[in-house]
């Protein structure tokens, strides 16, 4: 058998194994693919089962979580945690609280986060979890409940060694806090730890609020300095308006970009002056209300019912910011067309697998999630590092690591694909760069 059938075989042994986990399979998809040359060379590889290995988590839980809304209903929803890969460090990534979430996103999520928290250089293995709970139009109060509920399970999983989750979609400080109070109250200790994003009042750390954004721009503006571009003056659409898309949206006008689109679940606004940022964060940091609400403020904007029109807006930078699978392959050509230079990814997997395609085919500079978001759990590990020395870094101490971090990521993936033959590939020199680490350290330590 040949490598690439090889690899098929494996990715047929996943997709038969997790019938039904679309998400899933495309994670694995990409990933594999990008893998056949490595295993060319590194026949050891195929002899101690990594990818077979790296395919299936070490450990996953699926439970209960009943709590009781502010009616006196009792409601009932499903908490995941998967603990995927922990060969470099404790399991690492963050819980999801939206209505879509199923145990095919949640793996999905903690696949990429394998290679995503392997390219940081930090000792931070792959997990993620979450609920299909849905914060919206839940009061504060239901809300600290069913972080409480969903808590009481999760704290048996979970610890500063073992299992470490934060944020992700639906899941911010609010959410954080409450559910560090009550694992704390359950422990009857004080495992700072055990949670990142924390308050700052409280064990979190500096710039790990802005870090995802922040790191996703310091990743497209290394990539577009790569090729001689400048980021100033350039036109960008950035979706979402959570916090990825906000401080991305921030960085972005302190470099001298216009960011004249983003969006929410509903619809998007359009702003030819270029983006308010302190009413977007106003609206949803502050009011947490819908971003149409903007149009109110700003009567030369629109806003738009409905957000996939969003990539019709002609610009020289896309950040698709929002969800996964948000750019299909026809959204991609949209953008093609109308001269996109590069995209960046900063939410998890949200190119089709065809529109990634399409944008490497046609040379537009494409940053894929797993390299260009990972600023985000990379402070993640360095307020677990703060939490074990007790101490905190000044803001500009955390921003300086972030920044490094992000530029060896960087050159990291296209070190990777210019050695394995496949030069400004970023999609597969960062699968490959995120895979060597974490496959010599499943050879070192056995088959375990
Ligand atoms: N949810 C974020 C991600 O997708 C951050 C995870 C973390 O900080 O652990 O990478």
């Amino acid at each position: 058998m040949n490598t690439k059938e090889y690899v098929e075989k494996v990715y047929n042994e996943v997709l038969k194994r997790n019938s039904g986990e679309d998400e899933f399979h495309q994670a694995v998809k990409e990933v594999l693919h990008s893998l056949i040359p490595v295993f060319e060379k590194h026949p050891e590889y195929v002899e101690n089962g990594i990818l077979e290995r790296i395919v299936e988590p070490e450990r996953q839980f699926i439970f209960r979580i009943p709590w009781v809304d502010d009616n006196g209903q009792v409601r009932v929803n499903r908490g995941f945690r998967v603990q995927f890969n922990n060969a470099i460090g404790p399991y690492k990534g963050g819980l999801r609280f939206h209505p879509t979430v199923n145990l095919s996103i949640i793996k999905f999520l903690g696949f990429e986060q394998i290679l995503k928290n392997s390219l940081t250089g930090l000792p931070i293995g792959g997990g993620k979890g979450g609920s299909d709970f849905d914060p919206k139009d839940k009061s504060d109060r239901e809300i600290m409940r069913f972080c409480q509920n969903f808590m009481t399970e999760l704290y048996k999983y979970i610890g500063q060694d073992m299992d470490v989750p934060a944020g992700d979609i639906g899941v911010g400080g609010r959410e954080i806090g409450y559910l560090f109070g009550q694992y704390k109250k359950l422990k009857s200790s004080y495992e700072a730890g055990v949670l990142t994003g924390k308050g700052l009042n409280y064990g979190g750390s500096l710039v790990r609020t802005e870090a995802t954004g922040y790191g996703l721009v310091y990743f497209v503006d290394e990539m577009l300095k790569g090729k001689g571009i400048s980021l100033q003056g350039k036109k960008v659409v950035v979706s979402g308006s959570g916090n990825v898309a906000i401080y991305a949206i921030e960085k972005l006008q302190e470099l001298g970009a216009k960011v004249v689109a983003c969006s929410d679940s509903n619809g998007y606004i359009y702003d030819e002056n270029g983006i308010n940022l302190d009413t977007v964060k106003r609206i949803k940091e502050v009011e947490r209300k819908r971003i149409k609400e903007y149009v109110k403020y700003h009567k030369e904007a629109k806003y738009y019912e409905g957000c996939r029109s969003i990539w019709t807006i002609p610009c020289d930078i896309a950040l698709p910011c929002a969800t996964q699978n948000e750019i299909n392959d026809e959204d991609a050509k949209g953008l093609i067309k109308n001269g996109v230079i590069a995209v960046g990814e900063g939410a998890n997997m949200p190119s089709t697998l065809g529109a990634v395609d399409a944008f490497l085919k046609n040379g537009v500079l494409f940053a894929p999630a797993k390299a260009a978001n990972a600023g985000g759990v990379a402070v993640s590990a360095l307020e677990m590092s703060q939490n074990s020395i007790r101490y905190s870094w000044s803001f500009e101490e955390v921003d300086e690591k972030l920044k490094n971090i992000m530029k060896n990521i960087y050159d990291n993936s296209v070190k990777c694909a210019k050695e394995y033959g496949y030069e400004d590939n970023y999609v597969i020199g960062a699968n490959i760069a995120g895979f060597l680490k974490v496959a010599d350290a499943m050879m070192m330590q056995g088959i375990v």
